[in-house]
């Protein structure tokens, strides 16, 4: 496995293997590698003859009272574990490379619109901003065939997908379903912050959408009965939590909507232990009068 920092080597390195025949698989993270990020890497190693995984810890996505300072690091054992996971090329690059001069000398950025407006959006202004334009950047530097995400952070997955549709980006996006703890629980690098308590009661973001899952199948259909439904249960069983949103949404448009369950919809939770916020999230199709889950 190649590492570098440098956008010369990345280009160089990348073009060589294109002009060899390979086909570009490109993950991109924040490091601190877990089991979501290596199922990401498998699909990409699976799916491409030469992979980039690039860990960079975006300043522009963070809030300011975000955890910037304190997000968890590790690059030695993600170098292991990536190299493990058959990565061809680490990129990890310094701010001064992502953004030279720092994040405030830079001028243009990418608006996801309507899109950031609600869910996440909605108590992580910018953030949608801050990502669109480092994934953007990103696409750039390595020019991938395929990029993937993760389903877990389904409205980042919907953003992109917007952002490579409308700029014309030549690259196709793969979303990964969320891989998940033995008990439910999302995997996610910010699982580290919760205590053994808070842990404990973090499965209640899954069963509120195993909750919401058997109300539709039992012909629920009014978004604001099946969100009562699951606030209801988050309630009981993890009373340390605070719930940012839970919120029944058209899928593409990332709109929440309280007269009918949308024929393909986002149902998706944000709750905090503490500061720590933890997210989760369903999709519900109804094709041909029979419902899919995801
Ligand atoms: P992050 O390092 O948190 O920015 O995540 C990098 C990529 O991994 C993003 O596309 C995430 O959606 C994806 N990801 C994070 N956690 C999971 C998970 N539990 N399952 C699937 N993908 C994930």
């Amino acid at each position: 496995m190649r590492q570098t920092g440098n956008i010369g080597d990345l280009r160089r390195w990348v073009s060589e293997a294109r002009s060899s025949g390979q086909s570009i698989g490109l993950v991109t993270t924040m490091g601190y590698l877990h089991d979501g990020h290596l199922r990401l890497i498998e699909s990409a190693r699976a799916e491409n003859s030469y992979v980039v995984c690039s860990i960079y810890v975006n300043p522009t996505q963070f809030g300011p009272s975000e955890d910037l300072d304190h997000y968890p690091r590790d690059l030695d054992r993600d170098k292991r574990l990536a190299e493990e996971h058959g990565v061809d090329l680490l990129f990890v690059p310094s701010t001064e490379t992502m953004y030279p001069g720092g994040p405030e000398a830079q001028q243009i950025w990418i608006d996801p619109g309507h899109l950031a407006e609600h869910l996440c959006g909605a108590a992580r202004p910018g953030h949608f901003r801050g990502v669109a334009t480092v994934v953007a950047k990103l696409f750039h530097m390595v020019q991938p065939d395929r990029a993937y995400f993760g389903q877990k952070d389904a409205q980042q997955a919907i953003i992109i997908e917007r952002l490579v549709a409308d700029l014309v980006f030549p690259l196709e996006i793969r979303v990964i379903p969320t891989v998940r703890e033995e008990d439910g629980l999302a995997i996610s690098s910010r699982n580290v912050y919760l205590s053994h308590e808070q842990r404990s009661q973090a499965t209640a973001l899954i069963h509120a959408l195993h909750r919401a899952r058997q109300l539709i199948e039992a012909g629920e259909q009014h978004p604001p009965v099946i969100e009562r439904e699951m606030n209801s249960l988050i309630r009981d069983e993890a009373p340390d939590a605070r719930v940012d949103y839970v919120t029944v949404a058209d899928h593409r448009r990332l709109q929440p909507t309280t007269d009918k369950l949308p024929d393909d919809a986002l149902i998706a939770l944000a709750v905090y232990f503490g500061s720590t916020r933890l997210i989760d999230n369903m999709v519900v199709r109804r094709a041909d009068g029979r419902l899919e889950f995801q």
